[in-house]
């Protein structure tokens, strides 16, 4: 199942949202309960066309977390 990440048009918060039979409209923001959020790039699909090459470890992270500790490899 596809995780997408939106972005609430309202307040701005960014939130993932497991996309299973759902479609977007269901999707609505944790924090401040809008609906319609904006669908971002999802990180884990960027993630995995990156795979191939690269890492935490070179400073490559294509998600840009490396140094929270919250990437994915
Ligand atoms: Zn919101």
């Amino acid at each position: 199942m596809p995780i997408y990440e939106y972005k609430c048009a309202k307040c701005g918060h960014l939130f993932e949202y497991l996309a299973d039979n759902i479609s977007d409209q269901a999707a609505k923001c944790p924090k401040c309960g809008a609906k319609k959020p904006v669908r971002q790039l999802s990180l884990f699909s960027a993630a995995e066309g990156a795979r191939s090459g690269g890492g935490c470890s070179s400073g490559s992270c294509p998600t840009g977390s490396c140094s929270t500790g919250s990437c994915p490899f």
